[in-house]
């Protein structure tokens, strides 16, 4: 009989764990606390609406094209997806907002207008940011489970390793003058949850992911790919099991058992939690755990956010789908997340509406959107707090673009680190996991493999590669690989 791998929670590592080992003959089961599958990247539906709860930035096709590839299918085969032109809007002002096309040229002319001699230093920087990014993740990102220093070392990263010692703010500042310029090529980098100056230079991949391989849009939001990765687990044999929570793990003569559900204990052979990394320690005996609180204390953290769902009775004309509100101090607002956590004084925000795209994710002649404020974790969070927030964006929105949000309201729903928290088990209401600093990657990373309990692995946005989809749907590969690899089934 194939052995039976339980995999805990159902978040895109945990989809593309699954995916890959049942393909392998090994019975895959999928546990998930939740009524709906898919972890941060939930969907819900209300109203006529259809929100996306979490990602809402489709970067890297490349990875999933290269996941549903290994499945024998093409991403076209399974949902349609759009690229977005306009990719995006950076809003500085009123009168100052700038249109991110689809095309390098066009972004070319856009910063030359804006800094003569930039539109050339920018050809060049893209050329590198080209060439870290093929290097990073074409080649290395697959083979690098994060189990020794050496994955880092080869011809190529030596050559690269002063990429490694400065930060990609001040890369970009040393040659960009322009503080908007500088802004928005600082602004792919935020997915990798850390500022800007604390993330090595090497990272600038995230500007090719930007300008060179651009934004794209399912058809009926990110859900179509937590469906996707469903329906190709479900032909290979996973079965799915909702409002599951894992208790406890069952831990034997120093090996994973089983797991513990309504104090029912399920055995398996082997175990994988894609849960967040820190909660999933908490499900063992103090002696079992790899990583103290200290540990988890002392991390940086990805910010947490403050989430609200819109929908809007009248259509909203002077803005794209994706848009950035960085009409204030981000590196003020930075600070406020990383180095003295507070609610911001004056908050950049996002505004995504979906409905610009595809109408059908709101009723005739409505808008379906989200305002997503980024903020530090384990924050005080209530609807004082919230409410007061969303004033300070209505207004702000009011007087650049002069929709007066508060008027068309049909439906509201805010979410935010208590929230994250009790849905998904979130270390101080993390929204993107362990931030990718230089002390926090690759080998530095908490490892795919406990070190305490035999047959128990991790996957997810709090070990390898690290937060976002993308580094989600690899990691469920790297700990796939890895299995295989100690099971001796490769
Ligand atoms: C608001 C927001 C916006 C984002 N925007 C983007 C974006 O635009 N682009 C992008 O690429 N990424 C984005 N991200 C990040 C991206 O969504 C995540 O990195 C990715 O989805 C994480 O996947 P995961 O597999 O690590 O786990 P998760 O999605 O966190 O899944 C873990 C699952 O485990 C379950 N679980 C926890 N404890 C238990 C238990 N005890 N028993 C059973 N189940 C349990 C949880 O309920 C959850 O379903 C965003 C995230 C958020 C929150």
């Amino acid at each position: 009989m194939s052995k039976q791998i339980f995999i805990i929670g159902s978040g895109f590592s945990s989809l593309s764990a699954a995916c890959y080992l049942s393909k392998k003959g090994y019975n895959v089961s999928v546990f998930e606390k939740n009524k709906n599958f898919g972890g941060r990247a939930r969907q819900f539906e209300s109203d006529g609406f259809t929100f996306d709860m979490g990602p809402s930035w489709y970067w890297m096709p490349d990875v999933f094209e290269r996941f549903f590839d290994d499945f024998g299918k093409k991403v076209s085969d399974l949902y349609e997806l759009k690229k977005l032109n306009p990719a995006y809007r950076v809003v500085f002002d009123k009168n100052s907002q700038f249109e991110i096309e689809d095309n390098i040229n066009s972004i070319v002319k856009l910063f030359e207008k804006h800094e003569k001699g930039s539109g050339k230093k920018l050809e060049s920087f893209m050329k590198e940011a080209k060439d870290n990014y093929d290097l990073a993740v074409t080649n290395m990102l697959y083979k690098m489970p994060g189990l020794s220093p050496l994955e880092l070392v080869n011809s190529k990263t030596i050559a690269k390793a002063n990429l490694f010692l400065t930060n990609i703010k001040k890369q970009i500042e040393k040659r960009f003058k322009n503080h908007k310029l500088r802004s928005i090529l600082q602004f792919p980098v935020l997915f990798l949850g850390a500022k800007p100056s604390n993330t090595p230079a090497f990272y600038n991949f995230m500007n090719y992911a930007d300008f060179g391989l651009g934004t794209w849009q399912p058809k009926n939001g990110f859900y179509d790919v937590v469906k996707a990765m469903i329906k190709v687990a479900k032909e290979n044999g996973v079965k799915f099991y909702n409002n599951s929570n894992i208790e406890k793990i069952e831990v034997q003569n120093g090996q994973v058992y089983g797991i513990s559900i309504n104090n029912k204990i399920h055995k398996c052979d082997i175990l994988i939690s894609g849960a967040d990394y820190a909660h999933t320690e908490k499900l063992l005996p103090k002696e079992l755990r790899q990583y103290s609180d200290k540990y988890w204390d002392t991390r940086t953290w990805s910010p947490s956010s403050l989430l609200f769902y819109l929908g809007l009775n009248k259509k909203i004309s002077n803005l794209n789908h994706h848009n950035l509100f960085f009409d204030t101090d981000f590196d003020k607002h930075a600070d406020e997340i990383y180095s003295n956590p507070k609610w911001p004084e004056s908050p950049l925000f996002y505004l995504n509406i979906t409905s610009k795209t595809f109408k059908h994710t709101a009723p005739k002649g409505h808008e379906n959107c989200f305002i997503l404020i980024p903020i530090a974790t384990d924050l005080e969070d209530n609807e004082d707090i919230r409410n007061k927030y969303f004033e300070i964006v209505a207004k702000r929105l009011f007087s650049i673009t002069g929709y007066d949000l508060k008027k068309h309201i049909v439906f509201k729903k805010s979410y935010c680190i208590e929230e994250f928290k009790s849905d998904y088990n979130s270390y101080g209401g993390n929204a993107y996991g362990l931030a990718n600093t230089l002390t926090q990657t690759a080998f530095l990373r908490p490892n795919l493999k406990s070190k305490k309990v035999k047959k128990l692995y991790f996957s997810g946005q709090l070990t390898v590669p690290g937060p976002g989809v993308p580094p989600a749907v690899v990691s469920g590969k790297l700990v796939a690989d890895l299995i295989l690899k100690n099971e001796g089934s490769v």
